[in-house]
């Protein structure tokens, strides 16, 4: 069961999490027609008056595109507005994930983006480790990720994720951690709920845009900040064969942060992840804001 922050944000106003109710009649329930959010915060550890958030603007800013892409105006700085006071009315003391959403929030049937009620809503969790930090296994699964040409994959779309649960189940329910799934072309693409990245020779691989991945928040800082460690990044197609021979595999994501890969169906990693490791260590402390070149990465909310 998990700890649900006591305040969430509900038909525009702040009401206890138990009062934040649907009726079973909801459009979006139905349909899949939401998108969704998901950002990190942590108490600053030398002030218990301050959290910080992860990259606030870029989630609210993908936010706010994914809710064009499900006709609905909700501009960025009104999300970051309402999930500041999200923060400042519920005063976290653990670790915690926030959940922002917007969907088709009219009652009653038929698939559609026009003419229905729109609605936006923010609840939160603590949230530890999302993944085991140690490393997770990984099957190919058998499901294939979604074309951007079926859906639009550049939003977080809540329809979306039936893919990513039916991966995630038959991954674990045939003893594995997490599903890596391929996309249309038979190219890796992601995880149920993160990026991938492989290192090769020293150099660290991720598939494009082009590879019907989401665009990850977590993805583009690692890029930046392998860059700044001098590591050399290449965004290319990843075919499957390469993970069977990769030296290092990790699994990028809010909730996962950088989490490695220890074995790929029947492949066994290295044990060593020196460039993982480092990456890892890099992230870890910029998002405990200890590292003055990437203060602007980490918002400070004072409670
Ligand atoms: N892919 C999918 C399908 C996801 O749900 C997520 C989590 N939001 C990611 C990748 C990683 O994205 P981010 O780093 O922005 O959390």
């Amino acid at each position: 069961m998990h700890n649900f922050l006591p305040i969430a944000y509900f038909k525009n106003q702040f009401v206890p999490f138990a009062e934040a109710n649907l009726s079973i009649a909801t459009h979006a329930l139905h349909y899949g027609t939401g998108a969704f959010g998901g950002l990190r915060g942590i108490p600053d550890p030398t002030n218990p008056d301050r959290v910080f958030l992860f990259r606030l603007d870029k989630h609210c800013q993908r936010l706010s595109k994914s809710a064009t892409l499900i006709n609905y105006d909700l501009p960025a700085d009104k999300i970051q507005t309402i999930i500041t006071d999200f923060v400042q009315k519920n005063r976290p003391t653990q670790s915690f994930y926030i959940r922002p959403f917007v969907y088709t929030s009219g009652l009653g049937i038929a698939p559609r983006l026009h003419n229905i009620e729109k609605d936006f809503f923010v609840y939160g969790l603590e949230l530890g480790d999302y993944l085991s930090p140690d490393g997770v296994t990984c099957r190919i699964s058998s499901w294939c990720r979604q074309e951007d040409r079926s859906l639009p994959l550049r939003g977080k779309i809540s329809g979306a994720y039936i893919t990513s649960s039916l991966a995630k189940t038959e991954a674990v329910e045939s003893g594995f951690d997490e599903a890596i799934l391929l996309n249309s072309q038979g190219k890796v693409s992601e995880a149920s709920g993160m990026n991938i990245f492989i290192i090769r020779n020293g150099e660290l691989i991720t598939p494009g845009y082009d590879q019907d991945i989401l665009e990850g928040i977590t993805r583009g800082s690692i890029l930046t900040v392998a860059q700044d460690l001098g590591i050399k990044v290449v965004e290319r197609p990843v075919d499957k064969s390469e993970l069977f021979i990769a030296d290092e595999v990790f699994l990028s994501g809010t909730a996962a942060k950088i989490t490695p890969v220890k074995k790929i169906e029947t492949y066994a990693l290295p044990k060593e992840r020196p460039i993982t490791d480092k990456l890892k260590d890099k992230l870890t402390a910029i998002t405990e804001n200890k590292e003055p070149e990437y203060r602007d990465w980490v918002f400070t909310i004072a409670l």
